[in-house]
């Protein structure tokens, strides 16, 4: 059912430790070219698949990651969606997330499989995680079922054995091969002897009408961690600030934040000016419930918005895809409480 015959798949190869080789002078890991990445895989080789490449140049550290390189993946995805079956973008862990989610929400109705991955060690050194992560995401993007529809039709993050939804991945570990976690959804396949596809968990495109691309991003927006101490000059200055769209506010627990009267005053200010808040939880699991404490019922009064049960990344770059698409802060904070990709979990 699931034998990738046939199957096209283009390879997208942004950089990233998978591709790095050591500068012999400064000791430090650099992008390498392509050529020399795959020459460590000749295993690609033995695939009934037919792959073809295309490289950023340069390769770059995934830390010098822009929306203007998730635009570009946009452009060379929607140039290639209709002889392709199947994407696996090579792309460095420290950023990955925020690809992935980018791309979540820049390709509505997704009918392919848009496969992320890299890994912890280059494709160069004996002990490899690259080797594995690479030729699974093949299979995995090549993957279609007896009707010739893919088995993953989203965006995915694939590494060390799972494949995880892209904007529901966050990264975890700077040192294991175990580097992402989807802590509020569960995987979409585990890579053991078979690779066991759980087709339940995946988004459901809608066959009858195609794929849209978008390239409009607008990255007017900050990222703030709430903490006990938090100072009022400080936060009001970024509030005050007319540039500033909107804001991730990272609340402590399920929701909450201090209940000083300052705080309150200066979001519903910000409210007034146009500017969005979405409220993610620091805590890696569970979800923000604004009700449950009087620390986090206050925020509503400001006009916060939930963010559910989402990760940072997928919250800043859902904002950037809204704003890019509308200009009436009311709409983006309504489209912040959908569901758009399977990014947050809302309760019926
Ligand atoms: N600094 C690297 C990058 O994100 C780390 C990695 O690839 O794992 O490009």
């Amino acid at each position: 059912m699931t034998k990738p015959f046939n199957s096209r798949v283009l390879l997208i190869y942004t950089g990233g430790t998978i591709g790095m080789n050591r500068n012999p002078v400064t000791g430090t890991l650099e992008p390498f070219d392509f050529r020399h990445l795959i020459s460590h895989v000749p295993e690609i080789g033995q695939f009934d698949i037919d792959i073809s490449a295309c490289c950023f140049n340069p390769p770059i550290d995934s830390s010098d990651m822009t929306p203007e390189h998730w635009t570009r993946l946009v452009e060379i995805i929607s140039a290639h969606y209709e002889d392709c079956d199947g994407f696996v973008v090579l792309h460095g862990t420290d950023t990955m997330a925020y690809t992935a989610s980018a791309l979540s929400y820049l390709l509505e109705n997704l009918g392919k499989p848009v496969i992320f991955t890299g890994s912890q060690l280059p494709v160069g050194q004996l002990r490899t995680d690259g080797r594995e992560n690479l030729i699974t995401s093949i299979e995995i993007a090549a993957a279609r079922d007896a009707q010739g529809h893919a088995l993953v039709p989203e965006v995915g993050i694939y590494f060390n054995g799972r494949l995880l939804r892209g904007n529901r991945t966050t990264k975890q570990s700077a040192d294991e091969f175990n580097a992402f976690e989807s802590f509020n959804y569960p995987h979409l396949a585990d890579a053991g002897v078979n690779i066991v596809y759980h087709r339940e968990r995946m988004l459901q495109p809608d066959l009858s009408r195609s794929m849209t691309p978008h390239f409009k991003l607008d990255s007017r927006v900050v990222i703030f961690s709430l903490f006990p101490g938090v100072n009022e000059t400080l936060i009001r200055h970024i509030l005050a600030n007319p540039q500033l769209k909107a804001i991730v506010m990272r609340t402590f627990g399920s929701g909450n934040a201090p209940r000083q009267p300052w705080l309150l005053e200066a979001l519903k200010e910000g409210a007034e000016q146009g500017k969005v808040v979405v409220n993610i939880s620091q805590c890696l699991q569970g979800q923000v419930e604004m009700g449950r404490y009087d620390t986090g019922f206050h925020l509503q009064e400001a006009r916060v918005v939930c963010g559910y049960d989402g990760t940072v990344e997928s919250a800043v770059t859902k904002l950037m895809y809204l704003m890019g698409r509308y200009d009436d802060p009311d709409r983006v904070r309504l489209e912040m409480t959908r569901s758009l990709r399977g990014e947050i979990t809302l309760c019926e």
